[in-house]
């Protein structure tokens, strides 16, 4: 039977139910649709969630969220074969609540959001894909699912179907995803006693660490590795990008494997059992690669408008955020009296553009191109500070002039004077 909703949100992942509830919340009809057996079953993330997107939408969710620790140490490793150079940051400020961030398992965080979304009102079904947009010329009217008479009406869809939207590709919303603008990323929870954890990280409580890393563990892929501290277990994992994964002819399976060998890394997971192997695509094509993101009676949120800052490992936030714009912007027509038209539908542009999600995108916008095409930064730079870090720390009669001669000599040796400088002037394009 054909039915007609307000809205459609395809999906719920944090897009999908940032958009739900805002919108049920504010009275509209709205169905969500999601393809697994329950909101989070086919989700994968680090994962680390950070509060203020969340706060935002339930001001009261650490009182029945599942988190796992908050985060008090942030921890940044560069590692050549054998050791690593890393800075540490510890506060005391990040152990006062409220905590600014936690870290969290997703198919629980998911269900427990989603139960959220379906108090305020919205309509989930799951185990139903939408197979593809109803149009009316340009315009979306609905959508199609795998049910039997599966055609549903809306006046707008919202488009939350994660990385590699097959959805707006197939409806020409969105181009065929370049393997260079996505990464693919494997992970392991590895389960291992509480006391274990806080013993080896020097935590206590809820208190968590996170450790990124960068450095030769990708194999001169454009890539970084993770490991996030949770109550009773230890999340691992490494992503590179997609295209360099076929230029390399390393599985990732592989590439996980070598990185938890690695001498830094593999006494932190000793005593430990691993349940838990996924993995996921990551869209981090950046600025350059966001696709149209809306049109008549239809918006695109979260990972299927390229929502990731790779650069600070930041994705559920953003999905939320673009989730919950998308909502106000339909919230505010609707009250209006408006149709949900393209012209209308800037809006959402528009308080993207206002916001720190697209001021953060645009400031990383060159940084994909950088090191994509500068193996040098994930293979000789590692290798070259770490040799330098061991050049000063051994204590062997030479004297700390002429250990610095040495230092630039290699530097100089591996990259030439040109490259070191040009090597400058790229990262501060990457990161400007
Ligand atoms: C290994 C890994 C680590 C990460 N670590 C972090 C981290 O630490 N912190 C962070 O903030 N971000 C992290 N991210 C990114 C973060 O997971 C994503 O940015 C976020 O999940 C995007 O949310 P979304 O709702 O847009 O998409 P998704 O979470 O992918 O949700 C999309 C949903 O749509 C459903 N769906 C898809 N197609 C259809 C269809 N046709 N019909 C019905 N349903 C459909 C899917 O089943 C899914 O539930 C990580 C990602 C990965 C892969």
């Amino acid at each position: 039977m054909a039915e007609k909703f307000d809205v459609i949100v395809v999906g719920a992942g944090p897009s999908g139910n940032a958009a739900a509830l805002k919108l049920a919340e504010s009275g509209l009809s709205v169905l969500q649709i999601e393809r697994g057996e329950s909101p989070g079953s086919k989700n994968v993330q680090g994962a680390i969630l950070y509060s203020d997107a969340l706060e935002k939408l339930i001001p009261d969710f650490r009182d029945d969220a599942p988190l796992e620790r908050h985060v008090i140490e942030q921890r940044m490793w560069v590692l050549d074969d054998d050791s690593f150079v890393g800075t540490h940051y510890r506060s005391d400020s990040f152990n006062k609540e409220p905590y600014n961030r936690y870290t969290m398992i997703r198919a629980q965080f998911d269900k427990w959001f989603s139960e959220r979304v379906q108090k305020a009102g919205a309509l989930l079904i799951c185990e139903t894909t939408v197979s593809h947009l109803l149009l009316d010329g340009q315009r979306v009217i609905g959508v199609m699912t795998d049910r039997q008479g599966g055609e549903i009406y809306a006046d707008a869809v919202i488009l939350a179907d994660g990385v590699n939207s097959l959805l707006a590709k197939k409806a020409g919303f969105h181009p065929e995803l370049k393997p260079k603008n996505v990464a693919l990323a494997v992970k392991e929870i590895h389960f291992m006693p509480q006391e274990l954890i806080e013993q080896r990280f020097g935590v206590k409580g809820d208190e968590g660490v996170v450790i990124e890393m960068v450095g030769k563990i990708t194999k001169g892929m454009m890539g970084t590795g993770f490991l996030y501290t949770n109550r009773e277990s230890i999340t691992i994992g490494v992503g590179c990008m997609l295209s360099d994964f076929k230029n390399q002819k390393i599985t990732p399976y592989e590439l996980l494997e070598q990185m938890k060998a690695h001498p830094s890394i593999k006494p932190m997971l000793e005593g430990g059992e691993m349940k838990e192997y996924t993995a996921h695509l990551i869209p981090e094509g950046g600025f350059n690669a966001i696709p149209n993101l809306y049109g008549d009676g239809w918006m695109i949120v979260g990972d299927a408008g390229m929502f990731v800052n790779a650069v600070h490992r930041e994705g559920s936030n953003l999905a939320m955020t673009t989730g919950m714009h998308a909502a106000d912007t339909l919230i505010e027509l609707k009250s209006e009296g408006k149709e949900f038209s393209a012209a209308n539908l800037k809006r959402y542009k528009a308080r993207l553009d206002e916001s720190f999600v697209m001021k953060d995108m645009k400031k990383y916008k060159n940084m994909p191109d950088v090191f994509h095409t500068n193996p040098q930064f994930f293979n000789d730079y590692p290798d070259l500070i770490s040799q330098a870090a061991r050049t000063m720390l051994t204590v062997d009669g030479v004297d700390k002039k002429t250990k610095e001669k040495q230092i630039r000599k290699s530097f100089s040796q591996r990259r030439s004077l040109f490259g070191l400088m040009g090597d400058a002037f790229k990262l501060w394009r990457a990161f400007e």
